[in-house]
């Protein structure tokens, strides 16, 4: 099947222009101002924007939490993500301690294989660093799944790595490829502060940001950085929400350090304001939601680069899953609903605000994820033998992000009192159409594991 998309504003990393793209069967064949070509389809995208698929590098699906497992599953969450334009994300395969990662990775792959609608690929996390685990770095490199995730944090889920750790895996993806990608925060300030408001009775949701003040990141950030510098490794931050942090991953990329970053939508638009809301228990995230200025100092360390990927970290749970927590959040499972929304929250908070370019937008969603996690460019870009992974986006679209007008499973939106100016028209995975102007119309288990691989 050829489908011929014509007239729209075509958008990349590096360039804008009007014109055509033809699309053969999966891939993209090629884009130019005019196309005339015979097309089973024409779509018509004039006053639409043209760009790669979003690429959400940072979900949970079905994860098991704190005796619970996050709402949105691999079905449910790759129809929200394919409604919203995302077209591939990568979540986790996470080790049981005790067994090889590698049971973790084939399992995860088994649980996802029939209910994906798009694309995904998969970190593994280490939570029991082994010599053995070590010696198998190169085989899951070879599998395709070259990103390693470590937790400075989570002692009591068996996640957490020790610095000597972090440093072991860092000097192996130095010698053998990957990334170390990294949760950082100091546990045990997290727990002082913790018990201390226990002891005080500070168990109202508004005390959370209060047990985990900034420095409790920024510190794990400067360790996780320096360790980087020494084993002269690189190393990708998670979720960083402080002005601190922005400010520390700036200044090691100035020394020459390989500092990555990402930040996600929580912490761009919602502040702690939001934990005095009635329902403000429902948005329990770690790290915490944030101050309006540590907003403003990630909103420009996007713009200047120094954080290169918005991704979601996507992990929900309803208001019944929440409600043990209600009056005491250290009780609450973790995690807000985000991929859905990643892309027309970028586009109107950003792009429409001034803060970022249409050309930022696109690397920030999409071609810098691709490329930090070894998608690119068989995805990630809009060029010829790129997979067909395609948004037609209306710039004008304007979308209140009521629980209702989103595909979730969890029965609340965090962002509930925004509307978003932007949103998807067309979201093509590989050729095909799954979502049509609020029309979702995949096909599960379409999807595909990809493999990553990182150019030497
Ligand atoms: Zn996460």
């Amino acid at each position: 099947m050829n489908i011929l998309i014509k007239n729209g504003t075509i958008i990349t990393s590096s360039d804008i222009f009007d014109g055509d793209i033809y699309i053969k069967g999966e891939k993209i064949d090629g884009l130019g101002e005019s196309i005339n070509l015979p097309a089973d389809e024409v779509i018509d995208a004039k006053g639409k924007y043209v760009i790669p698929g979003g690429i959400d590098v940072h979900t949970h699906f079905q994860l098991p939490v704190k005796g619970t497992v996050s709402a949105d599953g691999f079905e449910s969450g790759s129809r929200a993500a394919a409604c919203g334009g995302v077209t591939t994300f990568i979540d986790f395969a996470h080790q049981v301690p005790g067994e090889s990662p590698m049971k973790a990775l084939d399992e995860r792959i088994e649980e996802a294989k029939n209910d994906v609608y798009i694309d995904y690929g998969l970190h593994l996390g280490i939570s029991d660093f082994n010599k053995n685990v070590l010696k198998e770095i190169p085989i899951y490199i070879e599998r395709g799944v070259p990103s390693f995730k470590l937790y400075m944090i989570y002692a009591k889920e068996g996640w957490m790595s020790n610095d000597a750790t972090i440093y072991a895996m860092l000097e192996a993806v130095r010698e053998q490829g990957g990334l170390v990608i990294i949760h950082a925060e100091n546990p045990y300030i997290i727990d002082m502060f913790t018990d201390r408001m226990i002891d005080e009775g500070k168990l109202d949701v508004k005390w959370h940001p209060v047990s985990r003040p900034n420095f409790v990141e920024a510190e794990a950030i400067k360790r996780a950085l320096y360790l980087t510098e020494v084993t002269g490794s690189r190393i990708y931050i998670v979720h960083t929400s402080t002005a601190e942090g922005v400010a520390l991953v700036a200044e090691a990329k100035g020394r020459g350090v390989m500092a990555l970053a990402e930040t996600c939508p929580q912490y761009l638009v919602l502040n702690d304001d939001t934990y005095l809301r009635d329902d403000g228990y429902l948005f329990l995230t770690s790290p915490p939601l944030r101050k309006v200025k540590d907003q403003l100092a990630l909103w420009k360390g996007l713009s200047m680069g120094a954080i290169q990927v918005v991704s979601t970290d996507t992990c929900t749970f309803t208001r019944e899953q929440k409600e043990p927590g209600k009056d005491d959040f250290t009780k609450l499972p973790g995690g807000i609903a985000g991929i859905e929304t990643l892309i027309p929250m970028v586009h109107s908070e950003g792009v429409l605000k001034g803060r970022i370019s249409l050309n930022q937008w696109v690397d920030l969603i999409s071609t810098n994820p691709a490329k930090l996690f070894g998608l690119h460019p068989a995805k990630g870009t809009l060029a010829p033998g790129s997979d067909a992974d395609i948004v037609i986006f209306d710039p004008e679209k304007k979308v209140k992000l009521l629980p209702e007008n989103l595909h979730y499973v969890v029965d609340y939106s965090p962002y509930d009192r925004m509307t978003v100016t932007g949103w998807p028209y067309i979201t093509m995975s590989r050729g095909k159409t799954i979502y049509r102007d609020g029309e979702f119309m995949g096909e599960k288990g379409r999807g595909k594991f990809i493999p990553r691989y990182y150019a030497d």
